[in-house]
Parts: C-alpha cells; sequence; structure tokens
C-alpha cells in the first residue's frame, strides 16, 4: 500500500503534514496501463489531480487530456501546447466553448446552438446519457450530464462542414471493475460513429488498495469489441493517479472518551477530503517514529478540525503513540484538489515529489 520510497521519506520529512508523491511508481503504473490498450487512445481526466508534477510524468504515456473548464484548459495548454485536448463539462460558458480543442464534448441541443453561433470551427462528440443499466458502480452519473435519444435527434441536423461531428462520448459512472465497463462498451461501440470516448470510471478500491483495475483484460475486451477503423477513447483519472499519492502527517494526541479511542493527527480532512466524501476509511500505517503516550485497539483516525466529521478512518486495529507518522496512501486522485483547506485556517501541507 505504501510504496518504500515513500516509507523511507516520510519520517525524515520535517515539517508535516505534507502531501508525498511518488513519480517513479507514478510512471511504472501508468505505463503498465498504456502497454494494456494497444490500438486504445489514453487519455488523462484532469480534473483527478492537476499537479504539474504528476502531468508531466502522465504525459509521457497518456495521448491526451481531458479538461473541464477554462482553468484546467489554461494550465494544461500552458504546461503542454500541443497536446490534444478534450473539453469537456455539463455548463460551458461561451467563453468556453470558443477555447481551441482537439474534441468539444457537447452535453446539450442548447449548447450545440451556442457553439454554431461562436462562428468557430469544432470537431465534436455527443455526450450520451443511454439509458444502460450500471450495477455496482460508486457513483452513477445520474442527473443532468449529456443528452437522451431526443436530444440526439435534435442535434444531429444542426451539423455541418464547420462544426462537424465525429462521434460520441460517455462516461456512465464511477468505481466500475472490466468486465462492467466491457458490458457498456459492447453496446456503446456498436455504433455507425467513427469515434467513441468511453469515459473514465475505473474502479479503484480503498478497502483492498492492491486490488487494481484489470487493465489487461480492459484492453483485450475492447480490441475484441472495436469495431475496424474506429477510434476508441478512455479517460480515467482517479485509476491513474490515485495510488501514487500520499497524506503524512504526525500524532499530536491521543485519548479514550467513553471507551472509544482516538488518535488525534496534524491536519485533517481538510487536506484530504476523499474518506468524507466517500464515506469511507482511508488506508493508513503507523511508523513508530514516537514515544509518548500510545492507545491501542481499534482507534478512529481523527484530525485538528473542530467538527465531528473530520474522520480519516473509523474503529481500525492498530497501536498509536504520540509522535508516531501516519501515512495516508491513496492520497493522489480527488484529494488534496477537491479539500476546503481553508477552514479552520491551519497551515497549508508541504509538497514533495520523489523521483
Ligand atoms: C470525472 C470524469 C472522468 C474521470 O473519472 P474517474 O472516475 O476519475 O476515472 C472522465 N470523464 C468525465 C467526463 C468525467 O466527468
Amino acid at each position: 500500500m505504501i510504496t518504500d520510497r515513500v516509507r523511507e521519506a516520510a519520517p525524515r520529512l520535517g515539517e508535516v503534514p505534507a502531501y508525498v508523491y511518488d513519480l517513479p511508481a507514478l510512471d511504472d503504473h501508468v505505463a503498465r496501463v498504456r502497454r494494456a490498450l494497444p490500438g486504445v487512445e489514453l487519455y488523462y481526466a484532469v480534473k483527478a489531480n492537476p499537479d504539474a508534477e504528476l502531468l508531466r510524468v502522465l504525459a509521457g504515456h497518456v495521448d491526451g487530456f481531458e479538461v473541464s473548464s477554462a482553468g484546467e484548459h489554461a494550465h494544461v495548454s500552458a504546461l503542454f501546447p500541443d497536446r490534444p485536448l478534450a473539453l469537456g463539462g455539463p455548463g460551458k460558458t461561451d467563453a468556453e466553448l470558443r477555447l481551441p480543442c482537439h474534441r468539444l464534448h457537447v452535453e446539450s441541443p442548447n449548447e450545440l446552438r451556442r457553439l454554431l453561433a461562436t462562428g468557430r470551427a469544432a470537431d465534436v462528440l455527443l455526450r450520451l446519457s443511454p439509458d444502460l443499466p450500471v450495477e455496482g458502480a460508486a457513483l452513477t452519473m445520474s442527473g443532468p450530464f449529456g443528452m437522451d435519444e431526443e436530444g440526439v435527434r435534435e442535434c444531429l441536423p444542426l451539423f455541418g462542414e464547420r462544426v462537424r461531428l465525429r462521434g460520441t462520448h460517455t462516461h456512465l459512472a464511477s468505481g466500475l471493475e472490466a468486465p462492467q465497463l466491457l458490458r457498456l462498451a459492447r453496446t456503446l461501440l456498436d455504433t455507425e460513429h467513427d469515434e467513441v470516448n468511453l469515459g473514465g470510471g475505473m474502479a479503484v478500491s480503498y478497502t483492498s488498495p492492491e486490488d487494481r483495475f484489470d487493465w489487461r483484460a480492459y484492453g483485450i475486451g475492447l480490441g475484441a469489441l472495436r469495431r475496424e477503423g474506429q477510434r476508441v477513447r478512455v479517460e480515467p483519472g482517479r485509476a491513474l493517479t490515485a495510488y501514487c499519492g500520499f497524506y503524512v502527517t504526525r500524532v499530536v494526541d491521543v485519548r479514550r472518551v467513553r471507551g472509544e479511542a482516538y488518535a488525534i493527527v496534524l491536519g485533517g480532512t481538510h487536506h484530504l477530503r476523499t474518506p468524507v466524501t466517500k464515506g469511507h476509511d482511508q488506508p493508513f500505517e503507523v511508523l513508530p517514529t514516537g514515544d509518548g503516550p500510545a492507545v491501542e485497539g481499534a482507534v478512529t483516525m481523527v484530525g485538528q478540525l473542530c467538527t465531528p466529521k473530520d474522520v480519516f478512518a473509523r474503529n481500525i486495529a492498530t497501536k498509536v503513540r504520540v509522535g508516531d507518522t501516519v501515512v495516508f496512501a491513496m492520497a493522489g486522485a480527488y484529494a488534496w484538489n477537491i479539500s476546503h483547506h481553508d477552514f479552520l485556517m491551519h497551515p497549508k501541507p508541504g509538497f514533495h515529489y520523489l523521483g
């Protein structure tokens, strides 16, 4: 769960809390994903983590980036001016619709009309919200994302020479395993369109971090489903970067309150919001750097925020001493960048890049 590089570096950081990114681990992981998907275009969904150091590693392997705002567009274009960008997002402004990109993911007939009104040329994928069963997802993208069959029918006659229809885009759910994604892909690739973006959403298990998404099975499956000449693209976020990020902190107090054991660490979920938003226990390892008082047994790991919601993990069998180093793993995606870090005005974490 914790790489050797991080286990070695964490106790020596000095100032904590800090984010530590294992860049060689990211490099290896994404290289393996790339190899598992021959003939499939691989984009990275930047919203999972837009950290420039991570993007530089990713850029060595991916074909392009999926951006969902003018901010992400500016950030990625400045770093990699020549990389293909796919621009999506459910509520694009007219200014966003004017941004240069390789593919524009159009979400509704009204958005397409606004795009046409800008007068720009664009290569468009229509974002579909197909009526397909999605079992076992961590999060289903139901709601306003994309269009139904009626919306597609409304869009088709609007395309022309300047704004061209290239194909379809879907991103149906997050947390899907390869067989589930392949079942969806079977339907989505059965189309006359020459280009299909299947989205992201590949499963990441926070309860058993060693269980990784089966990229090989997915690549083999897509190879079998893909029609000759059909251009297939995927745009994972979480499953690419989740594993390379670590939130390192230190135990500042331990206590028992009405029988419950707590370890309080520096920082909190305002730096690592993932366990609160997903309602899971963030996996962690305790490195025995402390010599203070201890608690043992079912320990709940909390941060410095004055709210009962500031919980990283509940009732985990462990022993913790004041001064111990705690390394929360799987903090490389939807972690720092989704966190409310100004709440309570504690110091910001440092950022360290191992490589
Ligand atoms: C969030 C998102 C992704 C990435 O999803 P992951 O679950 O991080 O893989 C890809 N495409 C779209 C359109 C998204 O909104």
